[in-house]
């Protein structure tokens, strides 16, 4: 059988998730992979795949480590991936020296990056409860470091969330241990269920890496980002890294920037990749830092991506945005605040910032959670709502006239906003067109008209 290493990354099952024993889903039989472990292990047919993680609270995506991912180089049965016989090798122990030959294997890795490129990257192996609870492991694990060279921090541990919520006691025990010896450790599959909000604040943890599940749903059949950003808070609130895994385009990637994640891994950046393939990421590292730092580095934190004043994203989280959104079903709305500098020089400061936190708050009222609602400038805002399909355009103009309407009489409180409104849909175009432009166009219309309400572009 020949496989190439992308064709297991479709293999649409995860290690947890193939059955316990008997035969697995691509008919392999667990008793036979029992039986071969061993000669396998000893005759090198498992190998050590990476898979990139990217920083993103840079300007740019900077690489910030790699995960080993173990293969498998079946002679029978191919290459075949982890999620068809690390639950069988849980279940009777062989995980350990499976993962001991991951371990060495990932440690010389980074050395050999070391000595060959220059550059050090941390390598995260995925451990399994057998690993963490067995008495010789840190023992082991020391052992290993030092016989190939790098520093323990290097080595990163990634622990699933169901250790943790197995033994949470023990669990955070052993992982204190690891940590004080001075490895790092990460809980994998955060938030997969099984642990209560006290146990999830009491797992010591150097990163969380959220379960995979979370941007699956989120980037479905709708975009619907808020339980990832609830995650990213909950995250933010215990002062630990966030980092989600399953990225697959650069308008994931992006969303998932805006909204808070640390780092990212997933098919975006790479697939898991030999050794020799992953070079090129440490030599673009090593290009990149020789690079003269850019001007406007600047930290992508909440902070930098929101507006003090309302709590909408900013002009920043915008530009970031614009690019990269889809431009399917895609449309942007750009509105301003009528007469707004006149209503600040006569009415001061005070009541004009109170007058944009009102219409921020009932443009947030009146949009779908799933819209994202930036101000841009002083009285400017923009609202960028995905997934328009054609035959509900006319309803989402509809909307934003009413809602111009109900703030011109006052509705949202005792001021009146007069609010004008251009909007622009990506799918009317037959080529690349610049929506920001369009959307532009269509606001400068409504000015002309001089009334509260909304244009459209090319309509
Ligand atoms: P994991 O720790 O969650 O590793 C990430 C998995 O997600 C990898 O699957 C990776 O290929 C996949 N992935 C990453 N980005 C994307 C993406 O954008 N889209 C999609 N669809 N998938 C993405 P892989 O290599 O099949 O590993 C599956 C699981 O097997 C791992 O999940 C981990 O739990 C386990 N595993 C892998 N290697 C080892 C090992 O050496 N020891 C132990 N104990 N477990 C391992
Ligand atoms: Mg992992």
């Amino acid at each position: 059988m020949d496989h190439s290493f992308q064709d297991i990354e479709r293999i649409p099952f995860r290690a947890g998730e193939a059955p316990a024993g008997g035969v697995h889903p691509a008919g392999l039989n667990a008793e036979e992979l029992i039986h071969d472990f061993s000669a396998a292990l000893k005759g090198g047919q498992f190998k050590v795949f990476f898979q990139p993680k990217f920083d993103l609270r840079q300007s740019e995506p900077v690489l910030s480590g790699a995960e080993a991912l173990v293969r498998w180089h079946h002679p029978r049965f191919g290459l075949i991936g982890p999620a068809q016989f690390i639950r069988t090798f849980e279940e009777n122990g062989l995980i350990r020296s499976l993962d001991t030959f991951v371990l060495d294997s990932a440690a010389w890795q980074i050395r050999d990056w070391k000595d060959r490129l220059g550059v050090a990257v941390p390598v995260s192996v995925n451990l399994s409860g057998a690993d963490l609870f067995d008495p010789a492991f840190a023992d082991r694990l020391i052992k290993t470091v030092g016989s190939s060279g790098i520093d323990r921090s290097e080595l990163v541990l990634e622990i699933p969330e169901k250790v943790y919520s197995r033994d949470p006691g023990l669990t955070a025990a052993k992982v204190g241990d690891l940590r004080s010896y001075g490895f790092t450790v990460e809980v994998d599959d955060f938030l997969s269920g099984g642990s209560s909000m006290w146990m999830l604040s009491e797992m010591p943890a150097d990163a969380l890496k959220l379960d995979m599940r979370f941007v699956r749903s989120a980037f479905g059949e709708r975009v619907d980002t808020r339980l990832i950003e609830a995650a990213a808070r909950l995250a933010a609130s215990f002062e630990t890294p966030f980092v989600v895994k399953g990225a697959e385009t650069a308008e994931q990637a992006a969303i998932l920037k805006m909204i808070g994640c640390d780092q990212i891994q997933g098919y975006f950046f790479s697939k898991p990749v030999p050794a020799s393939e992953f070079d090129r990421f440490l030599v673009e590292k090593k290009a990149a830092a020789c690079e003269p730092p850019k001007k406007h580095r600047e930290s992508f934190s909440y902070r930098a991506l929101h507006d003090k004043l309302t709590g909408l994203y900013n002009n920043c989280a915008f530009d970031l945005l614009v690019s990269e959104v889809g431009s399917e079903h895609t449309a942007l709305l750009i509105a301003e605040v009528a007469g707004f500098d006149g209503i600040r020089r006569d009415m001061g400061r005070e009541y004009a910032d109170e007058l944009i936190v009102q219409a921020a708050d009932y443009l947030r009222q009146n949009f779908r959670s799933v819209d994202y609602l930036f101000r841009l400038g002083e009285d400017r805002f923009a609202i960028i709502m995905g997934r328009v399909r054609a035959n509900g355009k006319k309803a989402v103009v509809e909307k934003i006239r009413m809602i111009c309407e109900e703030l011109r009489d006052g509705a949202a409180g005792d001021m009146s906003v007069y609010l004008r409104a251009g909007i622009a849909f990506s799918d009317d175009y037959e080529t690349e067109a610049d929506i920001c432009h369009d959307a532009e166009t269509a606001l400068e219309a409504q000015k002309k008209l001089g009334v509260t309400g909304c244009s459209v572009f090319g309509g």
